[in-house]
């Protein structure tokens, strides 16, 4: 009934009482039931505590009544939180994370957790421990990752918007492959409290919602200082929907020459020229722009991402919480070696030992150090290029639209190249949304990226694309 209806509409529902918040939840519940053994979008979901809560649900509130997903590596007090893995197959979250205690606070109900890939670590949601999502524009194919569930569950109508997290893409990208939009805002912009760590100089919650009129009615709910955050930032927090149908006219926009390449299949090709046209027809002016150090993007966010991941996946250790292995002598190098081989999956693992290493003695100067350097280069780059007089600059998500399940012809690295246009704006720590185009076929989405804490502006740049294509 409600497939890919937008949260203002439901809104307006429920405040009409054309439908209850108990009826509503329960038709998303039918929804999930029906398709979701299919896409295996949600690994987990708890209906009956979601019906009692829209059963209390208070409809003065903004937010009102209206079911949220959230994908499982954020906190939900009482409800399991595995990262798709098996290392925390039985924890149990005490707490709400900050971002989900701010969607209660503004009446929401969160229902059901997102697939992913293990520890926010893919590009194609298939590193689940729970096994992979599906693509539901195709079946065969991959939804992104890796904020796979979350992305796969809003284009299902499965859940009318959802909770992802990105370190390098993890929501564009998805949203991208699954037509819909996805927000990563400035780091900083929302609390990472009750966000399991990944990278954590680079992750950042954001949304998966059917339109851009919701990512901007949920960023605003979303953001803000957090005294649990210390990175969470003290910046005002602007009206986002304000402004948000003002437009693009006269506004520049740059589109940097790396990003239009050979390399990009013809419909990511397509997609960039149609956004160039719909953002041209609404009176923006379209101007080249370089960033020179793109190229070495994907490089420096693997040291980093991976550094990071290393150092913040050390605590699972079998010993204060997550999976332990069963049969190990009392060694505690024994305990912790079996319990992180056998709890952790091979992708994870790749990236604990890619990232011990470049951490190690003898190479900390030649990687980590020098991908640092590249990081500063990446942000200077952007950084120039806003105050060359851009005020939005558009690009790619991904080169390809989705690629079928188990493509087994793809190495690690060819995987990795692929977050060549998303990861730049979590090195700089920039917000950035993925757009859907309208060309038929498969979904393919295009970017824009604001300088820091200009949400209000990249969103406004998303509604006038999304308007042109209605
Ligand atoms: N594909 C990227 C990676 O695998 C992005 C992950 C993310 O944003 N969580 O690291």
């Amino acid at each position: 009934m409600f497939t890919k209806t937008s949260l203002t509409v439901l809104r307006e529902k429920l405040v009409k009482r054309e439908i209850t918040p108990a009826e509503l939840t329960q038709e998303y519940a039918r929804r999930m039931e029906e398709l979701n053994p299919a896409l295996n979008a949600l690994i987990s979901w708890d209906t009956k505590s979601a019906l009692q809560a829209a059963a209390r649900a208070d409809l003065s509130l903004p937010l009102g009544g209206l079911p949220i997903g959230i994908k499982d590596n954020i906190c939900c007090r009482g409800e399991r939180a595995r990262c798709a893995s098996r290392m925390l197959e039985n924890f149990v979250a005490p707490y709400d994370a900050t971002a989900v205690a701010k969607l209660r606070a503004a009446g929401a109900i969160p229902f059901g957790r997102a697939n992913m890939d293990e520890f926010a670590m893919g590009s194609a949601g298939e590193n689940s421990a729970f096994g992979a999502t599906r693509n539901p524009a195709d079946e065969s194919r991959v939804p992104g990752g890796s904020s796979s569930g979350s992305a796969a569950a809003v284009a299902a109508g499965i859940i009318p918007a959802a909770l992802g997290s990105d370190t390098g893409g993890s929501v564009r990208q998805p949203a991208s492959h699954c037509g819909v939009v996805g927000l990563k805002p400035t780091y900083g912009r929302i609390s990472r409290y009750g966000l399991v760590a990944f990278a954590s100089s680079l992750d950042q919650i954001g949304t998966l919602t059917t339109c851009v009129e919701d990512a901007a009615l949920l960023l605003q709910f979303l953001s803000g200082h957090d005294a649990m955050d210390s990175t969470s930032s003290l910046q005002a927090v602007p009206d986002f929907s304000a402004e948000l149908h003002g437009g693009v006219r006269g506004m520049r926009i740059g589109l940097p020459k790396e990003y239009v390449s050979s390399g990009n299949a013809p419909e990511v090709q397509n997609a960039l020229n149609a956004a160039v046209a719909a953002l041209e027809a609404q009176g923006a002016e379209i101007c080249e722009i370089s960033l020179p150090h793109a190229e070495a993007a994907v490089a420096s966010y693997y040291i980093i991402a991976c550094a990071e991941a290393s150092s913040n996946l050390a605590r699972y250790d079998g010993v204060r919480y997550g999976y332990r292995a069963s049969e190990t002598s009392n060694a505690p190098g024994d305990v912790y070696a079996r319990s992180r081989t056998e709890g952790f999956g091979e992708e994870v693992k790749r990236r604990i030992i890619l990232g011990t290493y470049v951490l190690s003695g003898g190479y900390y100067d030649a990687y980590y150090t020098r991908a640092q350097k590249v990081r500063a280069l990446v942000a200077q780059d952007f950084a120039r290029a806003f105050e060359s007089g851009v005020q939005l600059i558009l690009g790619p998500v991904a080169p390809t639209p989705a690629p079928k399940l188990e493509a087994k012809d793809m190495t690690p690295l060819q995987i990795y190249l692929a977050d060549i246009y998303t990861v730049p704006a979590n090195l700089a720590g920039l917000p950035a949304i993925s757009v859907p185009t309208p060309q038929g076929g498969l979904p393919v989405g295009v970017q824009l990226l604001a300088p820091h804490f200009e949400e209000a502006r990249l969103l406004r740049g998303a509604a006038a694309l999304e308007q042109t294509w209605k």
